[in-house]
């Protein structure tokens, strides 16, 4: 397995982010296209740097060990939904003047129509 240095080189390389907490052991995948989050926050990408960012669900500790996770491979039909679902809840985070979040909702939307699963069926182009 290569050595990744940022969270947007596991992004590029196709994978999401598995956080393992080093005090409760517990597991967490979350999307590694949360580098955008961080860098529209002017945040340092480097995986040293973004550790202490990723509390615990469960103990709180800061400590944990990022590494990345294979994607799951989805469906056509669970692609669409989960971008749909992605998009809606965006759009009201945006109402909200969260302009990172729109900015993710926007690169998830090109993504998926990179990969051929934008716009949903009945959606106008
Ligand atoms: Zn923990």
């Amino acid at each position: 397995m290569p050595r990744y240095r940022t969270l947007k080189e596991i992004d590029d390389a196709g994978h999401d982010l598995r956080l393992w907490c080093y005090r409760c052991q517990r597991a967490a995948v979350i999307g590694s296209i949360i580098w955008q989050h961080f860098e529209s926050r002017g945040l340092s990408l480097a995986i040293a740097d973004a550790t202490p960012r990723f509390p615990c669900r469960q103990c709180g500790a800061r400590d944990c060990l990022i590494l990345p996770a294979s994607r799951p491979p989805i469906s056509d039909r669970d692609a669409t939904e989960l971008v749909a679902g992605f998009f809606h809840a965006m759009r009201s985070a945006s109402k909200k003047r969260d302009y990172g979040s729109d900015r993710i909702a926007r690169a998830l939307i090109d993504r998926a129509r990179r990969d051929g699963h934008w716009p949903p069926p009945g959606r106008k182009k």
